[in-house]
Formats: C-alpha cells, sequence, structure tokens
C-alpha cells in the first residue's frame, strides 16, 4: 500500500475545479454571478472560440480592494457569508467561495479591478499560481479576462461539444441571467459580433423581448400571485404560442435560475387541457421568497435548490397562471359579445 498523503492545494484546487466549471458556460454563469453579487448594473462578456481561448466579464459593480485579490482567489474565502447561521439564509447568488479560485486552477487568468474609478489594480493567475499583481488604471468596477480554459486539463477539453452547443449554453445561461435581472444590462458578443443586449430598465416585458424578440413578447400574459411565503410574478406564453421543449420554461427563484421538476409540472398544470400533447409554452416564473425557506447548499452550481413548501408554491403557481389564462378568455369573450 502507498503512503497516505495530503495533495497540494494546487492539486486540490485543479480536483474541486471539476465540480463548478464544467464547460465554458459555467465560467461565465460564476463570474456574472459575482458581478450581480457586487450590485453591478452593467454587465459585459465577450467570448472567443467557444469560450476555449478567451472569456471576458466586465462589470461596474463594487469593485475589489487591492490588498482582497489574494483572498478572492483562495478556495473557500467569501465576502458573502460569515457563519453557519448565515448558510440558511443566503440573499446571494454566490457564498462557497470556489469560483475565482476553481477557474483560475484551470486556465489564465488576469483581474483588472478597482473600487473607485482611478487606479485599481491588476493580477494575474495561472494554473492556480498567481504571476503578479500591479497598480493599474481602471474604471469602478471589475473585469477579469480568462484564457486558455482548461489548458492544463486535457481530459476536460475531450469532454466538451461542438463549440455550437457550447456557444449555445453560454447563451442560454446569459438569457436566465438576464431574466432574473431585468433591472441589469446585459451585453453579449462572440469575438465582438453582440449576440444579445438587454436594456435593463427594470421591464421585464422589454427583457423578453431582447432574448425572444418582440413578436414574442407581445404574446405573453402577466402572472402574478401571492401568499404569506411566496410572491410569484413573471409572463407566461398563451397557450396558442408554444415551443416543442422545456428550455423556453425560466424558473427564478430570488433572482436565481433552478432546474425543479416539480416546478416545471405545476407550470403546465396552470396550462391544463390547453396544451397539446409535447408543447410546452414559453414562460418566466419569478419567485420572491424568504431565504430561509431555502436551502441552496445542495448542488455545487446551485442550479438545484431544496425548497420548503414546495407544495404550496406549487399550487401558487398554476393558480397565478390559470387565472391570467382565464381572465384573457373572459376578456375575449366580452368583447365578442360587443
Ligand atoms: P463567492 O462568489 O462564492 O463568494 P468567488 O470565488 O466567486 O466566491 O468570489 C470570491 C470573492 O471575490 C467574492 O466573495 C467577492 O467578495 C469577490 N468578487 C468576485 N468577483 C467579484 C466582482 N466581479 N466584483 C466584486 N467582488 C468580486
Ligand atoms: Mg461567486
Amino acid at each position: 500500500m502507498p503512503k497516505i498523503h495530503e495533495l497540494s492545494e494546487t492539486l486540490t484546487n485543479q480536483i474541486a475545479a471539476g465540480e463548478v466549471i464544467e464547460r465554458p458556460a459555467s465560467v461565465v454563469k460564476e463570474l456574472v454571478e459575482n458581478s450581480l453579487d457586487a450590485g453591478a448594473t452593467r454587465i459585459r462578456v465577450d467570448f472567443v472560440d467557444a469560450g476555449l481561448k478567451q472569456i471576458v466579464v466586465q462589470d461596474n459593480g463594487t469593485g475589489i480592494e487591492r490588498d482582497q485579490v489574494d483572498l478572492a482567489f483562495t478556495r473557500h474565502a467569501t465576502s458573502k457569508i460569515s457563519n453557519e447561521h448565515d448558510l440558511f439564509k443566503v440573499s446571494t447568488l454566490g457564498f462557497r467561495g470556489e469560483a475565482l479560485a476553481s477557474i483560475s486552477a484551470v486556465s489564465h487568468v488576469e483581474i483588472l479591478t478597482a473600487t473607485d474609478g482611478a487606479i485599481g489594480t491588476r493580477a494575474t493567475f495561472s494554473g492556480g499560481n498567481k504571476k503578479g499583481q500591479e497598480d493599474a488604471a481602471s474604471q469602478k468596477g471589475t473585469k477579469i479576462t480568462v484564457q486558455d480554459l482548461f489548458f492544463n486539463t486535457p481530459a476536460r477539453l475531450k469532454y466538451l461539444r461542438s463549440p455550437r452547443t457550447e456557444i449555445m449554453k453560454i447563451v442560454d445561461i446569459i438569457n436566465r441571467l438576464a431574466l432574473g435581472y431585468p433591472q441589469v444590462s446585459f451585453t453579449l458578443s462572440n469575438t465582438g459580433k453582440i449576440l444579445l443586449r438587454t436594456t435593463g430598465n427594470g421591464n421585464l416585458k422589454q427583457t423578453v423581448a431582447n432574448i425572444y424578440g418582440r413578436h414574442i413578447a407581445e404574446k405573453m400574459e402577466d402572472i402574478e400571485a401571492e401568499d404569506t411565503d411566496f410572491k410569484v410574478t413573471g409572463l407566461i406564453s398563451k397557450p396558442e404560442l408554444t415551443r416543442s421543449t422545456r428550455n423556453f420554461i425560466s424558473i427564478l427563484l430570488n433572482g436565481r435560475y433552478i432546474r425543479n421538476f416539480q416546478l416545471n409540472t405545476a407550470i403546465m398544470d396552470g396550462y391544463g387541457s390547453k396544451l397539446e400533447a409535447r408543447h410546452y409554452p414559453i414562460a418566466v416564473v419569478s419567485i420572491k421568497v424568504d431565504p430561509l425557506l431555502v436551502d441552496v447548499n445542495v448542488h455545487p452550481t446551485k442550479q438545484e435548490v431544496r425548497l420548503s413548501k414546495e407544495k404550496e408554491l406549487s399550487r401558487l403557481i398554476t393558480t397565478a397562471i390559470s387565472n391570467a389564462l382565464v381572465e384573457k378568455v373572459e376578456q375575449t369573450s366580452a368583447f365578442v359579445n360587443l
């Protein structure tokens, strides 16, 4: 039996990175979530070669103090929670303190950040090691450049799909984040070519128009319902406007895009028999809930969460949707009677 020994920090970071950073879209997700947590109102994302050659995320958020940069890139170091109580009322998208450490373990990273709009700091990391840091002119906010993703983990590269699919995954994640944050302006570009721009004026219908097109946004109905624990708002397509996959359904819990089978079913139930088989709506269902009722510490990517009172929430969603559709039918028939 070989002797047991502790692995180096570089190696443990690389292993941990595998859990959070699966593909270029994971880098985009983690960096943009950090920008949102930093209170950014404008976020630009540009990628080259499906994100493998380069991903740049720039925000106008709080920035990071120069003497905090090393900690930001240290695993399990975070500004978002402090004790075990905080873990049960997480109100930020991040809290595990893993993303920057993970990303820098499997790529070359440059961070340019400033907490006010004058002199900031620029630091570089590569394969988990710090390369340097110096003062640099910077606007307030943070710009992170990730190059040569997975350069030191070739096995990971083999599992990636075609560039087209990887790009679709990046677009998808930005779409969902933009739908969760209509008050933030997002710009996504591929090698400088704009793929998406949201106005960020806080209007969800406008954001839906930016993402899916105006003709779709115009055919969507507002939903709204509330009980003591949950507030549900959003937009849903009329039954005649459908898609052949569930991918156009977005469930946002306190702004976080989540996957949840039961809530998906609740949305479909709201349509009752109005949908044909294998037809799915376009829907943005935004849920506001006390963070105490949500356990986000279930999965490293936090797209699966555990919800207290999931049944009550399901009923609320179903009612919100069926009400929105019923009202519309009544309005139409009233109009016909005139
Ligand atoms: P987490 O988001 O879970 O805290 P990260 O590794 O993603 O962990 O980030 C570590 C820390 O770096 C954050 O807690 C935050 O304080 C800081 N940080 C990261 N990105 C930004 C950003 N864009 N703007 C301001 N601070 C940031
Ligand atoms: Mg984070």
